[in-house]
């Protein structure tokens, strides 16, 4: 028998096997009936609950207290985190920008309750990019100069991103997907426009798709990403609250999954391979040698014509497209 998989049983009173299963726990905490989702370790002589290993009852604990905060309407840890990295900011910045005390927010990572009255005003950092910003100048005294320059930048990249959809396609495509070069971005941004003619018939992306000597490219997200040449976007800011998918809907976002999972595990010379092969990016390349650079205009009615045919609306279509494509 595997040491490892013994827990000490209080009932038992010795080590146990156990059993490991996701249950509904329901508890009282402050008064209150909470009930959550959590995979329970149970003795198999004899029932009872037992830890799992050492971190089990700490585990168990911060479920508890975040099913607390959710029936109370008090901000998440997950969410707490998202400001951090939404608006690039440290946790004690962030309590002077929200006119906190400055180890406010450091608590709630130990497991302190915010108010309702500090959570409400950290709900509204992760949804409203102005208020934050209007914080931001009201503290501005409180901040350190980098500091305040960091958060700038930031602004002005948010703002880009809430301004205009393609950014907001290209963003989420950046941050979903982890590693996209410049290259593969352009074939995934006009393979998304693609399928979200098949599967919702409409057009996602109203900028003009050229036919360059690398396949796709809009020629507006190849200028602001060109500086990473063949390296990994890095700048993506991943956000699913305010701005960041305000330009999309839920069915083109299931339009861009589809890309992401499909065509987004290849790579960019794969991407550039597959939209050689496509009937709207070779019209506009007939006149040109094979390494002649090129822009001339995609036709959106060829583009939305060749993903319509191909019914390239499901997970599975667009595999055997692809595989069919690159004759795997
Ligand atoms: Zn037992």
């Amino acid at each position: 028998m595997d040491k490892m998989n013994l827990a000490y049983c209080n009932e038992c009173e010795d080590l146990v096997e156990f059993t490991e299963q996701e249950e509904i726990v329901e508890e009282y905490y402050r008064g209150e009936l909470v009930r959550f989702r959590f995979k329970v370790g149970r003795c198999k002589e004899c029932g009872h609950e037992v830890a799992t290993d050492i971190d089990y009852n700490t585990r168990r604990s911060e479920e508890k207290i975040e099913a607390y905060k959710r029936l109370k309407g008090i901000i998440l840890q997950d969410d707490i985190v998202e400001i951090l990295e939404k608006y690039d900011v440290g946790k004690e910045a962030l309590a002077d920008i929200a006119g906190f005390g400055k180890a406010t927010i450091k608590r709630y990572f130990e497991g302190y309750i915010p108010t309702k009255k500090y959570s409400d005003i950290l709900s509204k950092f992760l949804n409203d990019e102005r208020f934050f910003y209007s914080k931001v100048e009201e503290n501005r005294h409180k901040l350190k100069d980098s500091a305040y320059k960091r958060l700038i930048a930031r602004y002005s990249k948010l703002k880009d991103i809430s301004e205009s959809k393609i950014e907001q396609v290209a963003n989420y495509i950046i941050t979903n997907l982890g590693e996209v070069t410049p290259l593969a971005l352009e074939k995934l941004l006009a393979f998304s426009n693609g399928v979200n003619y098949a599967l919702n018939g409409k057009r996602l992306l109203l900028e003009e798709c050229q036919a360059w000597q690398h396949g796709y490219v809009y020629p507006e997200i190849y200028n602001k990403y060109k500086k990473y040449k063949f390296n990994p976007i890095d700048n993506g800011i991943n956000s699913t609250h305010g701005c960041m998918l305000s330009k999309l809907t839920a069915d083109e976002i299931k339009a861009i999954d589809l890309v992401i999972k499909t065509f987004g595990v290849y790579s960019p010379k794969t991407l550039e391979l597959i939209s050689h092969s496509q009937a709207p990016w070779i019209e506009k390349r007939i006149a040109y040698k094979d390494d002649e650079p090129g822009n001339e205009v995609i036709d959106e009615t060829s583009l939305k014509k060749y993903f319509v045919d191909k019914q390239l609306n499901t997970e599975e279509k667009i595999v055997s497209y692809i595989m069919a494509t690159l004759k795997i």
